[in-house]
């Protein structure tokens, strides 16, 4: 290899690593091993699954979230690496800003995927986000560090930003009118309200056109999602709530479109795999070869669109409400729900009853303008404890709870 290509070499980062995001971006790196070098992963607790990949691909650093499954992780390795290993809550933060790092994959889980977005765009790098939480929470606050660093950048790893930012390219923000996120309408899309009472985890953990998490996936079935989505593109594209419009597809194979003041639509349309944001985030604005297969519309034959049922689906509007209220709102649903999934998923509350948490929390915050970090982080432990109250009321056998 030519020096020059080792300079151009992308330090990758991958942050998640063992998860669903970070399973495809380290398919993607093995696809080209002469352009990307794998120098950090993070993960979890799954110690196992780390120790693994961390053997395979030999990174600089690794950062496990669990200080307590570090010895595991080491025995697993059994001398098989010799890079440095950092623990602790903190230590994905540490490892964004890992000498050499040039693109983090921040595809972590939740709220702790905060502040290494935070870390990543202070050392002014390229964030490829996937971790939903960086925005609806802190949207604000991650858009004024990307001004003041000049060279770090967000692309998102979410299929429906990743396609409106390839709808967006070269347009100037007068020419937008409108921008639409498609949703596939998940395993509830025809069910009436009466038949939403009663559907279990097992059915909500059935998506027809996506292979997600189990959080996100029952987030796809209330759409609460969607509306998290909408809270992410007021931040990434710098768009009012007002112009940020759901349809509904479930083709999944149009992941977003803009349309212009002149009355055109521009459509984004891919088959349904993470790895083409995920290869799109990396290697922007070069093309590198295939992510996944076109899709073949003369095969599919038709495309279907109706409009966001924002009375079926109650958790999309809490959601895109708490995003218009803004503050620490948006934080408070996102805890919430995650609660509330968690509980759903353990058979404790009803379907129904997550709606329910949802705007209980939301009704009882207490508003916060312009959060810091630490209102958001006193937002999100606010919310987990009042829903937890919530839970074990409605738990008891009292409207919304177990059915
Ligand atoms: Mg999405």
């Amino acid at each position: 290899m030519a020096k020059g290509d080792e300079q151009a070499q992308i330090g990758l980062i991958v942050l998640g690593a063992t998860g669903t995001i970070g399973r495809l971006t380290l398919d993607i790196a093995r696809r080209y091993p002469d352009r990307i070098r794998v120098i950090g992963l993070a993960g979890g607790a799954d110690a196992d699954k780390l120790a693994e990949l961390t053997a395979q691909w030999q990174p600089e650093a690794v950062a496990i979230a669990r200080a307590d499954r570090r010895d595991g992780f080491l025995a697993k390795l059994d001398g098989a690496w010799n890079g440095v290993c950092m623990d602790g809550p903190g230590a994905a933060t540490q490892l964004a800003a890992w000498p050499g790092g040039t693109v983090v994959v921040n595809g972590i889980v939740g709220a702790a995927g905060l502040l290494p977005t935070l870390a990543t765009l202070k050392a002014g790098r390229r964030l490829a986000l996937a971790n939903k939480e960086s925005l609806v929470l802190a949207g604000e606050l991650v858009c004024n560090l990307l001004e003041q660093h000049q060279s770090a950048e967000i692309l998102p790893v979410d299929s429906e930003h990743s396609a409106i930012a390839q709808c967006l390219a070269g347009r100037t923000e007068a020419s937008i009118k409108r921008i639409i996120l498609t949703a596939s309408g998940g395993p509830f899309r025809t069910l009436t309200s009466d038949q939403l009472a009663h559907v279990t985890p097992q059915d909500a953990l059935k998506h027809p056109t996506w292979n997600m998490g189990r959080r996100i996936t029952i987030d796809s079935a209330t759409m609460f999602n969607k509306g998290l989505e909408l809270i992410e593109a007021r931040w990434l594209f710098n768009v009012p709530f007002a112009k940020l419009k759901v349809w509904v597809h479930p083709q999944s194979q149009v992941h977003g479109l803009v349309e212009t003041v002149e009355g055109s639509l521009i459509a984004q349309l891919s088959t349904p795999d993470m790895r083409l944001p995920i290869q799109l985030a990396i290697t922007h604005p070069e093309s590198w070869g295939e992510a996944v297969p076109p899709c073949d519309l003369a095969a599919l034959g038709r495309l279907d669109f109706e409009e966001a049922d924002e009375v079926r689906f109650p958790c999309f509007t809490l959601a895109r409400l708490a995003g218009e209220r803004g503050g620490v709102a948006p934080t408070v649903a996102n805890a919430a729900d995650e609660v509330l999934v968690a509980s759903f998923l353990r058979g404790e509350i009803a379907y129904g009853a997550i709606a329910e948490g949802l705007a209980a929390a939301i009704d009882q915050h207490c508003p916060v303008e312009r959060p810091d970090l630490d209102d958001i982080f006193a937002a999100d432990a606010w919310a987990r404890e009042v829903t937890g109250v919530f839970i074990s009321l409605s738990g008891t056998g009292s409207s919304g709870g177990k059915r």
